[in-house]
């Protein structure tokens, strides 16, 4: 079996039949000849159904994730959308992350539960919280570790072990981890979910999703769904998020490197009142992500002494961070979650502290970071 960064960079990506290009080409054709009546040359017949880079773009993305199939979306809702439709229906119970993405969050609440969904959120790094949750028409369990905001983490083959048990599915939202530092499948997840905006792409430019999965039959109702609705990614999409993903391992390395660093200067800061990290032996999901987690990741969270409004002056303060929602690029970004991200979920179970700031570890001089939040922290301190 071939490494991740080859795979990054060869899997779906045979060089041009017809011309030997190395790169695979972008076809933004959306319908191809047919030599007969039903006859496709390579399979294609229109791009909603199937494109040759989305396939390129799919192959290697089932590669990064150990899955037998991979289908990218134009975006992570759209995937997360097609999926929930699959694997639910009018009275079914999905058990959602108490801290989940805003978004999944929103689809779950707003949208679904007009359809007879019924949902329950958990703390996921309380497995008996999870037990407690399951009821006989639970079917999916929907798992997002590190989760973001708070960077909790979750047990990943223990929640597979009771969604199995209880006849549901176990999907793993991956975004904060990437392919290249966490393998859900590989510990009893049924489908992976990427918002492959963050850091598959990884240079803030295209936005998109996709799903893995070894399951044959969940595969072909996620194609047949996805084709019924049509929430495709166009061709410079696919070909975008392919670009990223060849240098994902490098810079899921240097991510980590940059963010132990910055998690060191906050913890020794006084306008600092606690580090949220999973690399932090303190951190009470430290053992279970050390174990499944291949390093800890570009994000880090951090609450400041002082409450909501020294946490706005630190965010309003640096000059590299930019000010800025998403996650995942070469560029460092800072936010506040009670203000931006998570506004939509004040006064419900998702709320977060109000004095929390996340910050989107880039790839940057790490000196320079480290200088940046040194003073955006001492001028929000005076
Ligand atoms: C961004 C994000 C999503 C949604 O993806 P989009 O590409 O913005 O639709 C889902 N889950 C997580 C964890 C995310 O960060």
């Amino acid at each position: 079996m071939r490494g991740f960064s080859t795979n990054a960079i060869h899997a779906g990506q045979e060089p041009d039949l017809t011309t030997g290009a190395v790169i695979p080409p972008i076809h933004p054709s959306s319908t191809f000849a047919q030599d007969g009546v039903g006859g496709l040359r390579a399979g294609y017949e229109y791009s909603r159904s199937a494109n040759p880079t989305r396939t390129a773009l799919q192959e290697c993305l089932a590669a990064l994730e150990g899955g037998r199939h991979a289908v990218a979306f134009g975006s992570g809702m759209g995937a997360s959308d097609v999926l929930l439709r699959v694997l639910l229906k009018p009275g079914d119970h999905v058990v959602i992350p108490h801290d989940a993405y805003g978004g999944t969050f929103r689809l779950v609440d707003k949208v679904l539960t007009q359809w007879g969904v019924e949902y329950t959120p958990v703390d996921l790094g309380d497995v008996e919280a999870l037990r407690a949750a399951v009821r006989p028409t639970t079917r999916v369990v929907w798992c997002e570790t590190p989760t973001n905001p708070l960077l909790g983490i979750a047990d990943i083959a223990v929640l597979a072990d009771v969604a199995r048990g209880a006849g549901a599915r176990l999907v793993v939202d991956n975004t904060f981890a990437s392919p290249y530092l966490q393998n859900p499948l590989a510990l009893g997840a049924d489908v992976v979910l990427h918002s492959t905006t963050k850091y598959v792409g990884g240079h803030s430019d295209v936005v998109g999703g996709v799903l893995v999965t070894g399951d044959d039959e969940i595969a072909e109702r996620v194609r047949f769904t996805q084709n019924s609705v049509g929430s495709v990614p166009g061709p410079f999409d696919a070909w975008l998020t392919l670009r990223g993903a060849k240098t994902l391992a490098v810079r899921m390395e240097r991510h980590s490197d940059n963010a132990e660093r910055v998690v060191e200067l906050l913890a020794g800061h006084g306008a600092v009142e606690k580090v949220l990290y999973p690399g932090l032996p303190d951190h009470p999901g430290h053992e279970v992500a050390a174990k499944q987690m291949r390093r800890f990741g570009g994000m880090v969270s951090f609450l400041v002494a002082g409450g909501r409004e020294a946490a706005l002056r630190v965010c309003g303060a640096t000059e590299i961070f930019t000010l800025a929602e998403s996650l995942g690029g070469v560029e460092s970004l800072i936010e506040h979650p009670g203000a931006m991200t998570h506004a939509s979920v004040a006064g419900s179970a998702l709320e977060v502290p109000d004095n929390l700031v996340r910050l989107s570890v880039g790839i940057e001089d790490v000196e320079d970071l480290m200088d940046d939040l040194r003073q955006a922290l001492d001028a929000a301190g005076r």
